[in-house]
């Protein structure tokens, strides 16, 4: 068997790739290890929001293209420029983030988003996770305005059928096993298919088969100890094959292997995502209310910024918890104000019409511990100052020994509401050096011939927090970039031996 390019994955990063290799003509293969009816990764588990500089509400128009006139006098979506996405990127990476790779992923982003809109992906706004509802206008904050339309599996679907329409074959139920190397250069991938080992000769391979988030060994080996016990919240597949056939070609580890995305997740979830379920154990409310551990301590600023900015580092100030979880404690006053998640089936509510109550019903938490913490914050909130949960508007606590910065209302309103939330890894930041032209890099700093890598599995971008939306941005917009150059070169190498 041969192709020109080979993509190992069939999620966002790797349909990117798959499509712009064939742009450039070249005669590409998929292999996905999931079975077709599992298939699309963690993207199929997104919410399909995406990260990217923007102008002002006529580019929102002209990628929303099904936004009303109605939807947009109602709606104030400000502007997100490159200054704000790098400012994003190095405040969230504390500046670690690679200069090179987050310039392009910055300054290619709204870019890659109008080439995907051209292969069929359709976007609209995300009234329902991104805004907040002021007098009759929905204000987006937190950089995060466009999600694919149909969420995750819409953006799989529409990708899948591009690459298919395109000519793109793709095996499902495939796992690549181990990159075929011709001396120095990568000449094909072996993989396993139906219990039978084969082989496809390439002149590239993109490897874009995720990190090793679903990896419980290698989470504990890599993340530190307690990370076995982290509920996953999406595919299962994203074992970090990728990582380990590269690494074993020569490739050299890069970015931040002891981090990872992860965020306050229900208790009673799953050990693995549920596409059927969506996003219905996500909890990241959390900034309008507190978050108490077993000692019925508050243990992080759960105000400090926007969600966007801090779920993803939140699941492992959870993690770090005695006996590893937390609950989520609100009242009436907010109560309209949380995610659809708490509403869902799936959310496991206690509420109590005292704080008392409440306090008997959260097992494991101590009670006193618990009431004098809500006593103590309670306190301790400056109500002179005006709730406002479209800004950061500054409504903090004083004087306590863990302060909320934004948001803090005193707990006063019954029915009170209280979550369990445990940690839920969504992907891990550690992988492998890529060029500017997504080629993977091995340890004397050379690219690899033939090898390319795009998706979770590269490291050097995200490092301990991370901005929402940007996930799904970085993966096209490294797809984009390593299936044309893959496709370049191979069909060029074609060619030169005819
Ligand atoms: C619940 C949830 C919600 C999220 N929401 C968002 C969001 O709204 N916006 C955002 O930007 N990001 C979001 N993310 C993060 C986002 O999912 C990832 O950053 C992005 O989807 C990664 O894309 P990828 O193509 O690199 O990997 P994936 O989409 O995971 O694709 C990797 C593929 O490789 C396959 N594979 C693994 N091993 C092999 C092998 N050996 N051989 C062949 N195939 C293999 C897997 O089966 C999988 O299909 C979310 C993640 C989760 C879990």
């Amino acid at each position: 068997v041969r192709a020109d390019v080979v993509v190992v994955g069939a999620g966002n990063a790797a349909l990117c790739a798959a499509l712009a290799a064939r742009e450039r003509g070249a005669d590409v293969l998929v292999l996905e290890r999931a079975p077709e009816e599992e298939c699309g990764g963690n993207t199929a588990f997104t919410g399909g929001g995406f990260r990217a500089v923007y102008q002002g509400v006529e580019d929102i128009r002209s990628l929303a293209t099904e936004l009303s006139d109605d939807q947009v006098a109602h709606s104030d979506f400000g502007k997100y420029t490159e200054a704000d996405f790098f400012a994003d990127m190095a405040r969230v990476t504390e500046s670690r983030t690679d200069p090179e790779l987050c310039e392009i992923l910055v300054t290619r982003s709204f870019d890659t988003l109008r080439w995907m809109q051209s292969k069929g992906v359709n976007f609209v706004p995300k009234y329902r996770r991104a805004t907040t509802e002021v007098d009759g206008i929905f204000k987006f904050t937190g950089g995060l305005v466009l999600e694919a339309f149909g969420g995750g599996t819409g953006l799989i679907d529409s990708l899948t059928k591009a690459a298919r329409d395109a000519g793109v074959a793709i095996l499902y139920g495939a796992r690549a096993t181990g990159l075929v190397m011709d001396g120095a250069r990568v000449s094909g991938v072996s993989y396993r298919q139906a219990g039978a080992d084969t082989k496809v000769n390439a002149a590239a391979v993109i490897l874009a088969c995720g990190g090793f988030e679903a990896n419980a060994e290698w989470r504990t080996r890599y993340l530190g100890p307690g990370w076995e016990l982290a509920t996953v919240r999406g595919s299962r597949f994203n074992t970090g094959d990728g990582i380990a056939m590269a690494l074993a070609a020569g490739a050299m580890s890069y970015g931040n292997w002891s981090g990872a995305h992860a965020d306050p997740y229900g208790l009673n979830a799953p050990p693995f995502g549920q596409r059927d379920v969506g996003g219905a154990y996500q909890k990241h409310s959390f900034p309008f209310g507190i978050m108490v551990n077993s000692s019925g301590e508050r243990f992080m600023d759960e105000g400090e910024d926007f969600v966007a900015y801090t779920y993803a580092k939140t699941g492992r100030r959870i993690l770090a918890q005695p006996e590893h979880f937390a609950y989520q404690i609100f009242d009436q006053k907010v109560a309209p104000l949380l995610q659809d998640s708490y509403r869902s089936r799936y959310a496991a509510k206690i509420s109590a019409d005292s704080l008392e109550g409440l306090a008997r019903r959260l097992e494991g938490v101590d009670e006193p511990g618990f009431l004098r913490t809500v006593a103590e914050y309670n306190s301790a909130v400056c109500t002179e100052i005006p709730f406002d949960p479209a800004t950061k508007d500054g409504r903090c606590t004083t004087g306590l020994a863990v302060n909320k910065s934004n948001w803090a209302n005193v707990l006063d309103t019954p029915p009170f509401e209280a979550f369990g939330v445990g940690c839920g890894i969504t992907f891990t930041f550690g992988g492998l050096k890529i060029s500017s032209e997504s080629r993977v890099i091995d340890t004397e700093g050379a690219p690899i011939e033939g090898l390319f890598a795009c998706g979770e599995l590269v490291g050097g971008i995200f490092y301990f927090n991370y901005p929402g939306g940007t996930g799904l941005m970085n993966g096209a917009v490294f797809g984009r970039i390593a299936g044309d150059t893959a496709g370049r070169a191979a069909v060029q190498q074609k060619a030169s031996t005819r």
